[in-house]
């Protein structure tokens, strides 16, 4: 069975719809046929140093939506990042197999480190992509399903697993993005021509899983449309129809071409309306589920902790390997 993993950053309250069409519907179907590794990214999160409590409940709620979007802890291994410490321990490794030009240029770094101002963020911050490198890594992932603001990473990654294959021996498999071209980037809706984010994006250009549904369809009548009034994709002229297209039928199935041939002259309210339905008959038993599991914290953690304990099996094994190939002696 090929090997999938994956990450998702408990950096907000909700995942939004980015989150869920790029990478958490792909994790609920490769769980069946893959062997699949999911974990809630609190080591990334920490690059900007979140409150304590608001990274426990953060955390807790990304376990649960992701449980409660469909992902089973019989069939994939659904952890937080920190409990397996392996990660960590393999991110310093490659740390000092990667050069500062070569993390210099990871773009997203230059996007995120923008809003504190470039000397004040963090060495983490510089350094995470070295971290979900270690991330990908140390499982032995063939395929890394994410959305395409990811591709650099993997780039990074699978230049990482080559450099240490190369320098130390065969140790890693190099891993290759697992990126779905129709939702690759969800846009933002006031904004459509940057992607939807949970920590850029403004709250009316966001639609969050675990938003009220009137409130999903107060942002969705209120998004950013184009001139004209045909409901035609036109990624230059017209990103935001082409954006809501584009969920439209990532939610319904149904081709673009399609869509826009049933809209035609039509005008945006009713096509609008009709995203905003999709939207919410997706989002709403993900929310209910969330709630339900959220109402037992106790359970909720155990079920993580089990997780974890089946992903450090897989680690360590990766783990004694690199080791010994660095020239480190044996612990025991
Ligand atoms: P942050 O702003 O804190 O980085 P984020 O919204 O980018 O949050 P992440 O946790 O960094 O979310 O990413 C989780 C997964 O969701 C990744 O696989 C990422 O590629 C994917 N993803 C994030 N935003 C989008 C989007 N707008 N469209 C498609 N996929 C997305
Ligand atoms: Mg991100």
């Amino acid at each position: 069975l090929a090997r999938v993993l994956s990450g998702i950053q408990p950096t907000a309250d909700s995942f939004h719809l980015g989150n869920y069409l790029g990478a958490i519907r792909q994790y609920v179907a490769l769980q069946d046929t893959h062997e699949a590794f999911f974990f809630i990214a609190d080591l990334h999160a920490l690059t900007v140093a979140p409150k304590p409590d608001e990274l426990r409940r953060r955390t807790r709620i990304a376990a649960a939506q992701l449980f409660g979007a469909g992902l089973d802890p019989e069939r994939a291994a659904v952890f937080a990042q920190s409990h397996v410490r392996e990660h960590s321990e393999l991110a310093w490794y490659l740390i000092c197999q990667t050069g500062m030009g070569e993390a210099g240029r990871m773009t997203q770094f230059k996007d995120k480190s923008a809003r504190y101002g470039e000397s004040s963020a963090s060495v983490g911050l510089f350094t995470y992509p070295i971290l979900q490198a270690a991330d990908i890594l140390i499982y032995q992932a063939d395929q890394v399903p994410v959305g395409v603001d990811q591709k650099q990473h993997l780039e990074l990654s699978r230049d990482l697993a080559q450099r240490f294959n190369s320098r130390y021996g065969q140790t890693f498999k190099v891993p290759s993005p697992y990126i779905l071209k129709e939702v690759e980037k969800i846009t933002d809706l006031q904004d459509p021509t940057a992607k939807m984010s949970k920590s850029s994006s403004s709250p009316q250009g966001i639609l969050d899983v675990l938003e009220e549904p009137n409130v999903l369809r107060k942002k969705i009548m209120r998004a950013v449309t184009d001139t004209g009034s045909d409901v035609v994709a036109d990624e230059e002229n017209k990103p935001g129809v082409t954006n809501l297209l584009r969920i439209l039928s990532a939610l319904t199935g149904t081709p673009i071409p399609e869509l826009e041939t049933r809209f035609a002259g039509q005008g945006y309210g009713t096509f609008k309306k009709e995203v905003a339905e999709a939207v919410i008959e997706t989002f709403s038993p993900i929310r209910e589920r969330t709630e339900k599991l959220l109402a037992d914290e106790a359970e909720l953690d155990r079920m993580l902790v089990a997780g974890a304990a089946r992903a450090r099996k897989v680690a360590r094994e990766t783990m004694e390997q690199v080791r010994e190939r660095l020239g480190l002696l044996p612990t025991s």
